[in-house]
């Protein structure tokens, strides 16, 4: 029997949001975002993602190692380069890169290789990106260089898993405005590609929706969870009302009941605030967490459900029980914990 807790992750679900993104902008390019272990899915285990993209996006230069071991698809580094250093290392490893801040144009300037670069803008939200002058500024500075040749030009939403906030519109019209009509524009993350048609330009760059998880509350858009994570039933409790379960004692039963203990906790990447309204899938029932969340540990409130101990729990990665809805009794997003489940969790590829 097997008593650790399990990620399987659906090569047909990856495949399937796949055509979920090629739906919404058939016409796009497609960059497809696996930064951060391919959102915690682990690379060697994405590969209808890795093989069906246009090009493969990460964040920084160690991922990008990572990345090139397994593929020799183009990779964009978001976030540049630093250093002369890093500068040979992503001409190594063969990567396109952003440029994002004034301090990355003189050393892109002095290449001695050629280099694909896009271009990024800050259209407000003042994270990463060039203002509209720097980029006029970089414009000028890189065409005169046979070296260099950009690629694409890009900037990114603040708010677009909020379909009517005003951001949108503001950072739409200011990208449109500076980039002037130019071939090859990038704006459109997952919320975008899913609800604001006119930003998909020509290039898209989906990152959660892949991984079958949607940026909206109310609508998952028949994305399929990619990740299942799932652990045993390690031991079953006949509790009395009054009796209390798990660290703080600060959930005890209003009568009779059965509990059922799963090994997972927040060492597995469980998230430790989840409230007792969150549910866990026992046997294709749904049913809810009693008490806090230890380290190894969670204690289920199965009522009069039979269950025996090998059970399987699913946590999240079920059309029943999707991710979003226990980062949403959690207080947090599905991409915190899709990236956060830790090395002691056994990675499996799955249908
Ligand atoms: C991560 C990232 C994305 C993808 O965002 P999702 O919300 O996961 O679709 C797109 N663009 C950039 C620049 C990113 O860093």
């Amino acid at each position: 029997m097997n008593m650790r807790a399990i990620a399987t992750i659906s090569q047909s679900a990856l495949l399937h949001n796949l055509s979920v993104v090629k739906k919404y902008a058939p016409q796009a390019k497609v960059v497809t975002m696996v930064k951060a272990n391919a959102y915690g899915h682990h690379l060697n285990l994405v590969t209808p993602l890795l093989e069906n993209a246009d090009i493969l996006a990460v964040s920084e230069i160690q991922e990008a190692q990572a990345l090139r071991q397994i593929t020799n698809k183009p990779i964009l580094l978001l976030s540049g380069v630093h250093s002369r250093e890093e500068l040979q290392q992503a001409l190594d490893l063969n990567c396109h890169c952003v440029v994002h801040h004034s301090s990355q144009i003189t050393l892109i300037n002095n290449i001695t290789q050629a280099l694909n670069i896009w271009l990024k803008i800050d259209t407000g939200m003042h994270r990463l990106g060039l203002s509209s002058e720097e980029y006029q500024q970089c414009l000028s500075d890189f065409n005169t260089n046979p070296l260099i040749h950009i690629e694409c030009i890009l900037s990114h939403f603040a708010c677009a898993d909020e379909c009517n906030h005003p951001m949108n519109q503001t950072q739409f019209e200011a990208f449109n405005t500076i980039t002037d009509n130019k071939d090859n524009r990038s704006m459109a993350n997952s919320a975008a590609i899913l609800s604001l048609p006119e930003s998909l330009f020509d290039v898209v760059r989906p990152g959660i929706m892949l991984y079958g998880a949607s940026p909206f509350n109310d609508n998952h858009f028949t994305l399929k969870p990619a990740m299942q994570l799932s652990a045993p039933i390690v031991s079953i409790k006949t509790l009395q009302a009054g009796d209390c379960v798990g660290y703080g004692a600060s959930w005890s039963a209003n009568q009779q009941t059965t509990i059922a203990i799963i090994a997972i906790g927040y060492g597995d990447g469980y998230p430790r605030h989840a409230t007792n309204t969150t549910p866990v899938l026992i046997n294709d029932a749904l049913h809810l967490l009693a008490g806090r969340v230890s380290m190894d540990m969670i204690a289920v409130d199965i009522g009069d459900a039979k269950v025996a101990i090998g059970d399987k729990a699913i946590l999240w990665g079920d059309e029943k029980l999707r991710v979003e809805t226990v980062a949403h009794h959690s207080g947090t997003i599905a991409y915190e914990l899709l990236t956060g489940v830790s090395a002691r969790v056994g990675f499996v590829s799955g249908k």
